[in-house]
């Protein structure tokens, strides 16, 4: 089973001071992969820059032109939460296509599945606006590019972000095409994803939000994915599935209050696994969103690619968290969003 990986320095040239998102997330996962001799299990695929034409496909001429100009005058805060150094146009456009090289490199099968390991995030970025951290939405573009070079008439994007990905929704609320489904803490940043927000005109349905309550664990996610994701995705036959892959939502990460463990994580991208082998052949691309405990990350993403070759013996060195407190019940939850969708 041959799983790719993208990763090039030039993502830690996004210089964030001492911004949570920063450059040691990359170098923590990257570190570790060597260390644990997982990462000479992989195939290694080259970014290279999106051109202006892909980033195009999601985002405004003006937007881009407006992110271009920004780092030429030597970069600086975008809203509250989005900072910007002189390199980070170029390592963001090059963020957008690692993206589109990991989803073309499973797409023509040179690899089964793949991850891109990238940053800046993308899932808040709107066409017109960055915000929270993201500039560009490379998982928005890659769907884009997808649907457009191979044809397809149908993909998928689960969105496992401790926050709602209100970008790529926008995106494509009026889209048929594209099934975006989140989980998310909520109430929360960005405010977006309620159950209700479910896709317009031809494309109503295909947004799924599943939006849980601060404290949710792998008790928790585990019957979200089983009862909402899985038959939501086999109603809708994705050709692909692409991956939003967060992960802010383990029990150590500080900048949110979800408390899914590493093992958790990989019983997660084991079902996600399932339906990309049961639904298209095994296409699945995961590309990093949030994830700000680096020790915490380096492993839930070291635990993805343990899940994605196949291997079941996931090693946990975190654990449960020490601070647990319990757990609302979503039993209520996933009943309304069920029925919502129309879900079996
Ligand atoms: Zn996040």
């Amino acid at each position: 089973m041959k799983v790719g990986f993208v990763y090039d320095p030039i993502y830690l040239k996004h210089d964030t001071g001492q911004h949570v998102e920063n450059a040691t997330r990359l170098e923590a996962i990257i570190s570790h992969l060597e260390k644990t001799q997982l990462k000479q299990q992989l195939i290694p695929i080259k970014p290279g820059a999106a051109s202006i034409e892909e980033l195009s496909l999601v985002h405004d001429k003006q937007y881009i032109s407006h992110i271009q100009d920004v780092a030429q005058k030597g970069g600086g805060w975008l809203d509250a939460d989005t900072i910007m150094s002189p390199n980070s146009y170029e390592v963001a456009v090059y963020a957008a296509g690692g993206a589109i090289k990991a989803t073309e490199a499973v797409m023509d099968g040179e690899v089964a599945s793949a991850f891109a390991l990238v940053r800046p995030p993308g899932h808040h970025a709107t066409p017109r606006r960055a915000m929270g951290f993201c500039l560009f939405n490379n998982v928005a573009i890659a769907a884009k590019y997808a649907l457009a070079k191979y044809n397809l008439e149908r993909l998928a994007i689960i969105d496992f972000d401790v926050h709602h990905g209100n970008g790529t929704q926008e995106i494509f609320y009026d889209n048929p095409q594209v099934l975006y489904i989140s989980t998310h803490q909520y109430p929360f940043y960005p405010g977006t994803g309620s159950i209700d927000e479910t896709g317009v005109d031809k494309a109503k349905g295909t947004t799924v939000n599943i939006p849980l309550p601060a404290g949710c664990g792998d008790a928790e996610y585990l019957p979200a994915f089983e009862q909402i994701i899985v038959p939501a995705a086999r109603r809708f036959k994705p050709q692909l599935i692409l991956v939003s892959a967060g992960y802010d939502l383990h029990q150590a990460d500080g900048i949110a209050l979800m408390q899914v463990t590493t093992t958790g994580f990989a019983q997660m991208v084991k079902i996600i696994k399932q339906l990309a082998d049961e639904l298209c052949s095994g296409r699945l691309v995961f590309s990093l969103e949030g994830g700000y405990n680096v020790t915490a990350l380096a492993a839930s993403v070291k635990a993805t690619f343990d899940v994605l070759l196949g291997d079941t013996n996931i090693e946990d060195p975190l654990g449960q968290s020490r601070h647990r407190f319990a757990a609302p019940s979503i039993t209520q939850l996933i009943k309304a969003i069920k029925e919502i969708h129309n879900l079996p």
